[in-house]
């Protein structure tokens, strides 16, 4: 059974606004950092958790995802585990995982997911029995990353990849970027209650100093209007509209 206890962390505050997630298997103690960014709020967390995580786990190489990897990996001895597709641009890289590759956090089975199109080679971390998709700069609230290396035809299979994980499975984005997508997502979709419901929620959840994440896939199914996009020209679209 998995137990997976999952913390937000806001890094570089104010400005790229990354999450940092901590993941706490509870059967065993053993933990990780999802895209460490910025040391310091990081160090501080897991002080005041008593925790030292055992696993630094990476989505992509962007520097606002890893540049904390190599001072967590001397303070705790964390092993850095990332895609293998970034094995040579990832700081400090000990274990590459290929697409459809599992890792084991304690309890907790991860499957690794590739899905290229903001980069060549981003990799989504899933955890099936805890419901949980860590989705970096691929899939944020109502919006997507941008195509930084990847061509909208990869992007498109990339989502489509997300669209077929079950309904009731949490995601946990890179960036808190709701308020961009929010515009476009009333645009897109003027007369729908739920995205209603969703930005109430998530102005809610924001106002209080917390992340609008976690949406679950089934909702942001209905919101997000990248994930409604039903062709590779239609994305392409969207991207550059
Ligand atoms: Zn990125
Ligand atoms: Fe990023």
């Amino acid at each position: 059974m998995s137990n997976l206890k999952i913390e937000p962390i806001l890094c570089r505050a104010g400005s790229m606004d990354n999450y940092a997630w901590l993941l706490i298997d509870e059967e065993s103690g053993q933990s990780a950092v999802v895209d460490p960014s910025e040391a310091a709020p990081i160090i501080n967390r897991c002080q005041e958790l008593n925790v030292k995580p055992d696993y630094i786990f990476n989505t992509h190489h962007h520097y606002d995802h890893t540049d904390a990897n190599l001072e967590l990996k001397q303070l705790y001895g964390a092993k850095i585990v990332g895609g293998a597709a970034d094995s040579k641009r990832i700081p400090g890289l000990d274990i590459a995982l290929e697409d459809g590759d599992t890792f084991n956090l304690g309890e907790s089975q991860a499957q690794i997911i590739r899905v290229d199109g903001h980069t060549i080679g981003h990799i989504l971390w899933y955890f099936p029995e805890a419901k949980a998709l860590f989705t970096g700069d691929t899939l944020f609230n109502l919006c997507i990353g941008g195509l930084f290396e990847g061509t909208a035809e990869m992007m498109f299979e990339s989502l489509q990849k997300i669209k077929e994980l079950p309904n009731d499975v949490n995601f946990y984005p890179g960036h808190e970027y709701t308020i961009h997508g929010i515009g476009f997502a009333r645009y897109f979709n003027p007369h729908s209650q739920i995205l209603k419901q969703y930005i109430e929620n998530a102005e809610n959840k924001l106002n209080q100093g917390k992340p609008a994440a976690p949406v679950t896939l089934g909702v942001e199914k209905q919101c997000n209007p990248y994930l409604q996009a039903l062709s590779p020209a239609s994305l392409k679209n969207l991207c550059s509209g």
